[in-house]
């Protein structure tokens, strides 16, 4: 068990926000009734990702009679990652919970949730909507992508995608969300070495008030993401390797050609270089097999660079530390 944090909180409840006024006062107050039903001390961290309504005043106003709740604003919109990111940097609690701000899921999910990391041992728990109450162009492209998300990342969730989740504190602390990465928690967190990775079927709500703030180029978005945590998580570290090895190939088998061509000018038949098509794809690979190489060798310094700054390798636990 996780042995690097103080644990005198038990449960920590990160909401992330944008323009949702008319929400956080039923939001704090249900997620408060279901905590004190628990008899577990808790906390509720607002992170006001730059509303531009009313949000960050009233906020303010249920912080006074609300000693739960703590809160940061943004001075501007970065999107639900840095949110969250910054959410869980704050979180203390054993088992932090995640949940959207417009009330489509439910606070009344939280002790079931609670207990499967409490006291069953997951590292993570996702949410799965499993009766959504979205429109057709929400829920068809959502699928198709937690199908793919499925199938690359061999982790068997359904609803990748939910905002109600829940965590043991250590996994928070481990992982990085940023861009549009939130999708993809669970897959970030496995590749972490959390592999206990589970699933809950919870209540979906309609939404009451405001609006979404996503359109459909969330899956566009998504599948980029997606490719680009494939690629870090295989490559991030050691880059060369598959630049490298492509950009060699590539080199060689252009330097093959052009060996090749060079002899049968000499020994074969007398033609212009230029004559043969062949020529320029040996050109063209030995430019590109070049390039690649280049380009892993400026990853490699990126990479490095990185692993200076900060510690990128999660410690699991330590002995006279
Ligand atoms: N959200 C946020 N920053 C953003 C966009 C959304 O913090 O830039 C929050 C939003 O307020 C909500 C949650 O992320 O609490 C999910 O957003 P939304 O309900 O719009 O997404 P949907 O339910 O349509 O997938
Ligand atoms: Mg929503």
């Amino acid at each position: 068990m996780n042995k690097l944090w103080k644990l005198d909180m038990e449960i920590s409840v990160v909401v992330p926000l944008y323009n949702e006024e008319e929400s956080l006062g039923e939001l704090t107050r249900w997620i408060s009734k279901v905590c004190l039903g628990l008899n577990k001390s808790f906390e509720i961290i607002l992170v006001d990702d730059g509303s531009i309504d009313n949000s960050w005043s009233t906020i303010n106003h249920l912080a006074t009679d609300n000693p739960a709740i703590k809160a940061i604003r943004f001075r501007r919109n970065y999107g639900k990652s840095a949110a969250l990111n910054e959410g869980f940097r704050l979180a203390k609690g054993r088992v932090v919970i995640t949940m959207d701000a417009d009330l489509q899921d439910s606070p009344d999910e939280i002790p079931d949730l609670y207990d499967m990391i409490a006291n069953q041992d997951y590292d993570l728990v996702s949410g799965w909507k499993k009766k959504r109450h979205d429109p057709l162009n929400k829920t068809l492209p959502s699928k198709l992508f937690n199908l793919t998300t499925r199938k690359i990342s061999k982790i068997p969730l359904h609803d990748f995608n939910c905002g109600l989740k829940a965590y043991r504190l250590e996994v928070v602390k481990a992982i990085e969300v940023h861009g549009e990465m939130h999708r993809y928690i669970p897959v970030i967190a496995k590749w972490n070495g959390f592999r206990k990775i589970g699933e809950k079927v919870v209540h979906h709500y309609e939404r009451k008030y405001g609006h979404t703030k996503y359109g459909l180029s969330r899956f566009i978005k998504g599948y980029l993401d997606l490719l680009s945590i494939t690629f870090v998580s295989r490559f991030g570290k050691r880059p060369m390797h598959l630049f490298g090895f492509l950009g060699s190939l590539l080199f060689f088998a252009g330097f093959l050609i052009a060996a090749y061509l060079t002899y049968a000018k000499f020994f074969m038949e007398a033609y212009r270089m230029t004559e043969r098509p062949l020529f320029y794809f040996g050109l063209l690979a030995m430019i590109l097999g070049t390039q690649l190489f280049m380009t892993g060798f400026l990853a490699e310094l990126v990479s490095a660079a990185g692993r200076t700054r900060h510690n990128d390798y999660g410690i699991a636990e330590s002995i006279n530390i």
